[in-house]
């Protein structure tokens, strides 16, 4: 496997930064997961305009033009030989002497991109079967708008969902709503088949499968509502699911035990995973 990283390509086992990146003293940085689908980038504007966006909002330099990291994106997929898999970016502010202050601006920011395949086929059946998920309180930073690379909360969630069995983890915020996953956005389905889920502006990251997902329903003609709700809500709902660039769209069957619905993957959650299938390998996602 070969690896990115501020401007060579080198074999991913003798890949490193510099013990001083202050992505690793103070996670101050940024990532961006893009799913690879037949070779292809998936929805890859709307993670380049993410990834400005992160930046901006943390005034890390932009590290080179969107026309040159395409082309790093593509080149690291390329040589990995990854048709169906994940490509990984990673931009920190640079190296400098542990400081808090920002350092100075000749310091160039610190690029890394990965690519790895997995087996799409296998993943499919894993996800078609539906997950479980346990619920936690909210006790992350206020901008989750922004996608650092400082996830100990969610790493710590994500342990506690593994190790009781389920696969994801939802924040529950102070009013009792949920916010999101430690790794996707949440989403429930009502009696009368309205997909609801959490305003973008409000507790979460704006999640870009979720984004696509909205703009497939309405596509649809089904009903797209962006509002909280609560565990209580989830568990009466007639589907959940997750979304997620690794996990597509993922059915929940289960919230803290409970079944939801009948206990089985819902029926519009696997309608929105296939034509998100059909969607990419047809280029328009
Ligand atoms: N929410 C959180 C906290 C995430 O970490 C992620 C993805 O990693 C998502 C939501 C889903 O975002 P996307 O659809 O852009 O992968």
């Amino acid at each position: 496997r070969i690896a990115y990283v501020n401007g060579r390509y080198v074999p991913h086992a003798e890949a490193s930064v510099h013990i001083e990146d202050r992505g690793y003293q103070f996670a101050d940085g940024v990532y961006e997961v893009c799913e690879v689908m037949g070779g292809r980038l998936i929805d890859e504007p709307r993670h380049l305009a993410r990834l400005w966006r992160s930046l901006d909002e943390l005034r890390i330099r932009h590290p080179m033009s969107e026309a040159a990291l395409k082309v790093v994106l593509r080149e690291t997929v390329r040589r990995n030989r990854v048709r169906e898999g994940i490509v990984y970016l990673q931009v920190t502010r640079g190296v400098a002497r542990r400081d808090h202050y920002f350092p100075a601006a000749t310091v160039a920011p610190a690029v890394v991109v990965t690519s790895r395949s997995f087996d799409r086929a296998k993943n499919d059946v894993g996800a078609e079967a539906g997950v479980k998920v346990i619920t936690v309180p909210e006790n992350r930073w206020p901008r989750v708008d922004i996608k650092s690379v400082g996830l100990l909360p969610n790493v710590l969630v994500k342990q506690q969902a593994k190790e009781a069995g389920a696969k994801e983890a939802w924040y529950v915020d102070a009013d009792g709503h949920v916010t999101e996953g430690g790794s996707t956005n949440a989403w429930i389905v009502s009696a009368d088949g309205v997909l609801i889920t959490r305003p973008a502006e409000s507790g979460i990251l704006r999640g870009i499968t979720r984004s696509t997902v909205a703009d497939m329903a309405r596509d649809l003609q089904i009903r797209v509502e962006e509002r909280p709700f609560t565990v209580a809500e989830a568990k009466a709902a007639k589907e959940a699911f997750m979304t997620a660039a690794t996990a597509i769209v993922t059915p929940i069957v289960a919230i803290d035990g409970a079944p939801v619905g009948d206990g089985r993957p819902g029926k519009v959650a696997l309608e929105l995973r296939r034509r998100y299938h059909e969607f990419a390998h047809r280029g328009e996602a």
